[in-house]
């Protein structure tokens, strides 16, 4: 499963937005076959409006959504890349997750000590994403001291010392990896050294219930820098998120509309992550289960099906594909097909978002 984590200056709301997700997990949790979490550690299934639609339309007895999973990393302040307050060990587990989610604080409050003295979330990102810049720039160091090593006695490292050296450069001018333009190949040779500003990021602005539905100027600062680097943005508020958790439906309801807004950002958050790791749907509907699979943009039908079960792609024939719009229009699968809506697809049909599809194989 793939993994975003949470990072962020100490008091902004990491903690408190990822025990949002983690109850919003349980809350559903009672139809799902899943729900492993460890403290800092919480699957989240990913809202998906089409699962309940495919649902009632094949009378199914159970909705399994897609999922990803997030870890709260706490700890990064600034220093943390010369090992300040256990600063290592976090970074280290940045390493590990496939997307980062940074946390910047967009509300005021005199009794949340802010650990700069103010809030400004421009330094706020500057201080964090220094530090990341700077363990990657420790992390190509010393790959830089092995390759040239190794290139004593062989020709291949040279090239990978050519662009570690351009890498170092830049990010000793500020630059992020992911703003370097790196082609694929360049990006294939850094892959192993897991690069932390590499990773594709969104900013959460965590913002107080009443700018929920607004925004306010520190939101408008975030977002003007973040266009600058590629990032996505997405409005938050941590609190409201945490108080809609211990609330009745109809409660949380009436709350978000006396707010302006029709939800407290989490899921916009969510979805957004999911399809920053590059994540796809395709989707299985039937009157066991209504499921939503999660496969790689730019992935066949035959992995497609081994996600599923690695007999269907071993065994694979044809998969019988749909797209959900068809199919919704149509009513059902049986008027889908007697309408010739149905596709017959082969081995190299590139799976596409949305489509839902039954696997013919051989066992
Ligand atoms: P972390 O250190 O980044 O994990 O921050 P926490 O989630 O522990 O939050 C620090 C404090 O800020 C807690 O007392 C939270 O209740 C409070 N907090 C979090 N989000 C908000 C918010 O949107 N508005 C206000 N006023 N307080 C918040």
């Amino acid at each position: 499963m793939l993994k975003a984590g949470i990072v962020g200056l100490p008091n902004v709301g990491k903690s408190t937005l990822f025990n949002a997700l983690v109850e919003n997990a349980k809350a559903d949790a009672q139809n799902y076959p899943f729900c492993t979490i460890e403290p800092n550690r919480g699957v989240v299934n990913v809202p998906d409006e089409r699962l309940a639609v495919l649902a009632q339309l094949s009378r199914s007895r159970q909705i399994v959504p897609a999922q990803i999973e997030f870890v709260d990393i706490a700890g990064l302040v600034e220093g943390a890349s010369r090992g300040e307050g256990r600063g290592n060990q976090f970074l280290s587990h940045i390493r590990q997750v496939d997307a980062i989610v940074q946390v910047v604080r967009c509300f005021d409050d005199p009794d949340i000590i802010h650990v700069s003295g103010s809030v400004d979330p421009g330094r706020d990102m500057e201080v964090i994403n220094l530090e990341l810049a700077l363990a990657d720039l420790e992390q190509v160091e010393r790959r830089q001291d092995k390759q040239k090593k190794l290139a004593r006695t062989q020709k291949s490292a040279q090239e990978e010392i050519e662009l570690l050296a351009q890498v170092a450069a830049e990010l000793n001018q500020g630059r992020l990896v992911r703003q370097m333009g790196l082609t694929e190949e360049q990006q294939a040779i850094l892959r192993p050294l897991d690069l932390l500003t590499a990773k594709p990021m969104i900013y959460a602005t965590n913002v107080s219930e009443t700018d929920l539905a607004t925004g306010n100027p520190w939101t408008s600062q975030v977002e003007t820098l973040a266009h600058t680097e590629q990032a996505q943005v997405v409005r938050v508020s941590a609190q409201v998120e945490a108080e809609l958790t211990e609330l009745s439906p109809q409660e949380r309801a009436d709350y978000l509309a006396s707010l302006g807004v029709s939800s407290g950002g989490l899921r916009a958050l969510i979805r957004a992550t999911y399809e920053l790791l590059g994540l796809r749907t395709f989707l299985t509907t039937g009157e066991t289960e209504t499921r939503a699979w999660t496969i790689k943009a730019g992935m066949f039908a035959p992995q497609a099906a081994g996600v599923i079960h690695t007999d269907f792609e071993r065994g694979f024939i044809r998969a019988e594909t749909i797209g959900y719009e068809d199919l919704v229009r149509s009513g059902a699968m049986t008027a889908a097909r007697e309408k010739g809506l149905i596709r017959s697809e082969g081995k190299e049909y590139l799976v596409q978002e949305g489509d839902v599809m039954v696997f013919r194989f051989n066992v």
